[in-house]
């Protein structure tokens, strides 16, 4: 199928970007997930706006105890960044590990947020570090944590009008680790989980577990509480109700769920 026809149009700058999304059009990023939904017809906008063009959304780069990401850079430069490697690690593993080469070197940080996909990896490595958006609109500026951004299945607290400028992580997760679960390695994880160890105690998110990144609390609480790995493992799932599908059912993807924290806090530990 081809997608319905529509107005293109590519910004150079922010401020065109922002008048053109005002004005109804669908921000446009690296097209790994909305270009397929378009040509499904799952989404059909009558204009979109490639933020491609737009020098201020792209690099990395220190801001005091953050690092902050321009919301086009792609996956690939996240993957291979020094600073986000160094101080950030769970969130460069997962970058790492999306799709393939051609997603990675195509997909952006920015729009994986903004898609909101359940399964997308870099939602849930974001909130396991403690990271947040800096979005703009005709409102102004605001900052969101990762964990007000995404609100459901596909679905964010972004207004129609505005567009995530940048992506904002500690520079406190360096002792951070993501570890998933999937098939094939081209496939989407059935389960992944995101772990950083900092200074105010362990912090945890999974993917594939529910309609959002969900934090993991109770294996947060155990380790936080001065307990063992092995009780946060079994208390992992506590609280989560994965819908059984044909990746597995839930029972398999709580157990998943608990394998897989134990694996990135292993990981995060030895960092
Ligand atoms: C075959 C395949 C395999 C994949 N495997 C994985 C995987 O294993 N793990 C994983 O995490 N992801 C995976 N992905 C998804 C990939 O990470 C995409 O890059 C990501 O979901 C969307 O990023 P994008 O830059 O391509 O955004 P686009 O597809 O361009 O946009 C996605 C949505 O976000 C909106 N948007 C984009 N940028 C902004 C912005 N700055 N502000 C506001 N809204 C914005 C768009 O309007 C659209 O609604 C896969 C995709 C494909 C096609």
């Amino acid at each position: 199928m081809i997608p319905s026809t529509l107005e293109y149009t590519k910004a150079t700058s922010l401020d065109e970007a922002l008048a053109a999304v005002k004005a109804g059009a669908r921000p446009l990023a690296g097209g790994m997930s909305l270009m397929p939904m378009m040509r499904l017809r799952l989404a059909a906008p009558g204009a979109v706006v490639d933020l491609g063009g737009v020098p201020e959304l792209v690099g990395i780069c220190e801001d005091g105890d953050e690092i902050a990401v321009g919301a086009m850079t792609t996956h690939r430069s996240v993957a291979n960044d020094p600073l986000i490697r160094q101080h950030c690690h769970v969130v460069a593993q997962a970058a790492a590990g999306v799709g393939s080469m051609t997603i990675r070197n195509r997909g952006t940080i920015g729009g994986s947020l903004a898609h909101a996909d359940p399964h997308g990896d870099l939602p849930a490595a974001i909130l396991a570090a403690g990271g947040a958006v800096i979005v703009r609109g005709s409102g102004g500026e605001r900052r969101i944590d990762v964990g007000d951004l995404i609100t459901s299945y596909l679905t964010t607290s972004l207004a129609e009008d505005e567009l995530i400028t940048q992506v904002r992580l500690p520079k406190g997760a360096g002792q951070s680790a993501y570890a998933k679960f999937h098939r094939r390695a081209i496939d989407w994880s059935i389960v992944g989980v995101g772990v950083s160890i900092g200074a105010n105690g362990v912090r945890a998110a999974a993917i594939g577990v529910g309609d959002r990144p969900m934090r993991l609390s109770a294996f947060e609480s155990v380790l936080n509480g001065g307990g063992s790995l092995d009780d946060a493992i079994a208390q992992a799932g506590e609280g989560l109700s994965p819908l059984g599908d044909l990746d597995g059912s839930t029972e398999y993807k709580l157990h998943l769920v608990g394998v897989l924290a134990g694996q990135a806090h292993a990981e995060a530990s030895s960092r």
